[in-house]
């Protein structure tokens, strides 16, 4: 058997010393012609092992460079450096492949998240990211915990669909027609979409809601964890063209109760990251903490990240109405004093990031639930609030807002009542036999229901304090860009 390797994590975390073993990865450095520092991504601590001088064949330690994958066993014994219990005593070192030190892009040093971004193949290989990815995954594995813990059901959405519905953004195309021009047309010039491969024209999913509502129909407790794509031309450090959500929909919950799911969930989330990623997460802070040392003073957030982890599970999410907060916003300095690029003037405007940032970072520093939106700048799915002022429909709406990050989840109450529905759906100009299968939940067992969809890569920055949304996802996808 070739694999009989212990893993670096377990290695270092044992006792006693004085056994045989064998370890597999990736040096990281190697000094003095005897000393390596060897990872093989169970943690970012590496483990030292010792080439004793004159034991090995020079032309063996020549190979010894950063970034070569070698096999080593010895013995286990206690350490005399500092800063590691263990080390391991070489007898034997076998290479399984080199690296060239001239060509390998990863020196040991600092290297800036920019140039990483473009070596995504290789920067997994550095203690910042396979940190952030080891969180991400702690972060995966949580959710599904959480939703499996209380019964929910996870379901596969589809990721090709026909229905253009949401209007949540723009939408990838999803063709097998031929690009050249010679695609068939109809009688007006318009392409031909009954003869492309679904017989219809399709796009790449934004979101899988709507048909996570048909599965809450029948299982009650549903959600979904998968990609979503939007085509939106944002050069942000909050947006990605192809981003992972959680979209839970629950039968038989009110806005309240989805907005305490949506607390408990984040909260349970970023606790199980902090019992099970110590480590990484004090490495994270670290690293933030240097970060923040660049910026100015007025910049620099008032919390590390491990106190605003804790801070965040430990304290209530501030809930208020989408009115109230139009109220501290156009009573704020900020807006008087002309601050804001986008100035708060009249009730029904959408909210700007800035404004959403300000209520969270600097008014309530905590995270925001806002509710109650007006209908014009929400979807048609969101139930229609009773007894509004004249002139100003709501809907059941939530939106999470969290601080250095702005909306990380966006939730409603649904509308059960099909007339409302229908009403609201040629308001807006949705064809309602596109989505008669939506439309069938409604008439068959209808229930009142809600659900939110989390962006995945979003609550791994939160954690993680990540600063942009590329560096949490290993290949990010972004306009002019989809290397690897
Ligand atoms: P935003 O206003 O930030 O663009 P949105 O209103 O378009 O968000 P929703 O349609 O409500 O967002 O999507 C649900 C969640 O998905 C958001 O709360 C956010 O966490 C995440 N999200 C939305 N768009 C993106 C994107 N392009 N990249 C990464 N995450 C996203
Ligand atoms: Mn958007």
């Amino acid at each position: 058997m070739f694999n009989k390797r212990i893993k670096i994590k377990e290695l270092l975390a044992s006792e006693e010393a004085n056994y045989e073993a064998t370890v597999m990865g990736w040096v990281r450095t190697f000094r003095n012609n005897q000393f390596i520092a060897l990872n093989d991504g169970s943690t970012n601590n590496n483990i030292q092992i010792v080439a004793e001088l004159g034991k090995f064949d020079e032309a063996l330690l020549k190979r010894l460079t950063t970034g070569a994958c070698i096999k080593a066993t010895g013995e286990v014994i206690a350490s005399l450096g500092k800063g590691q219990k263990v080390e391991l005593k070489a007898t034997e070192i076998e290479i399984l492949g080199d690296s060239d030190a001239e060509k390998f892009p990863l020196q040991p040093k600092k290297h800036s998240l920019e140039f990483l971004r473009e070596i995504a193949h290789l920067r997994f290989r550095t203690n910042t990211f396979s940190a952030v990815f080891r969180v991400r995954h702690a972060l995966a594995f949580a959710i599904h915990k959480f939703f499996n813990d209380k019964g929910f059901v996870y379901l596969h959405t589809p990721i090709i669909t026909a229905s253009d519905a949401e209007g949540a953004g723009e939408m990838f195309k999803v063709t097998t027609l031929p690009l050249d021009g010679n695609a068939p047309k109809n009688d007006d010039g318009s392409i031909n979409f009954a003869a492309d491969f679904f017989g219809r024209s399709t796009n790449l999913t934004v979101s899988g809601q709507l048909e996570g509502e048909l599965a809450a129909m029948a299982f009650s407790d549903i959600y979904t964890f998968g990609p979503t794509f939007r085509a939106e031309n944002s050069n942000t450090t909050r947006h990605l063209a192809e981003f992972w959500m959680i979209e839970p929909e629950v039968a038989f919950n009110d806005l309240e109760d989805n907005m305490n799911l949506a607390e408990a969930f984040i909260k349970y989330v970023i606790k199980h990251a902090m019992e099970h990623n110590k480590e990484d997460l004090e490495f994270l802070a670290q690293r933030l903490e240097e970060e923040e040392k660049q910026k100015p003073q007025q910049d620099r957030s008032e919390l590390g990240l491990i106190d605003k982890l804790n801070f965040v599970v430990e304290n209530d999410f501030q809930r208020l109405t989408y009115t109230e907060a139009i109220e501290i916003l156009r009573e704020s300095n900020h807006n008087k004093k002309k601050k804001f690029q986008y100035l708060v003037d009249k009730w029904g405007v959408d909210l700007q990031s800035e404004h959403e940032r300000y209520l969270v970072e600097k008014h309530f520093k905590k995270p925001v639930i806002l509710t109650d939106y007006p209908a014009e700048i929400k979807a048609f799915y969101m139930r229609q609030n009773d007894n509004c002022e004249p002139g100003r429909q709501t809907v059941a709406a939530m939106d999470i807002l969290a601080p250095g990050i702005g909306e990380i989840v966006g939730g409603s109450q649904r509308e059960e009542r099909i007339d409302k529905l229908l009403k609201r759906m040629e308001e807006m100009h949705i064809p309602a036999e596109e989505l008669w299968w939506y439309l069938d939940t409604r008439k068959f067992g209808a229930c009142p229901h809600a659900g939110f969809g989390l962006g995945f890569e979003r609550l791994v920055q939160f954690v993680t304090g990540m600063g942009n949304i590329r560096d949490v996802i290993p290949f990010p996808r972004y306009p002019k860009s989809a290397e690897f």
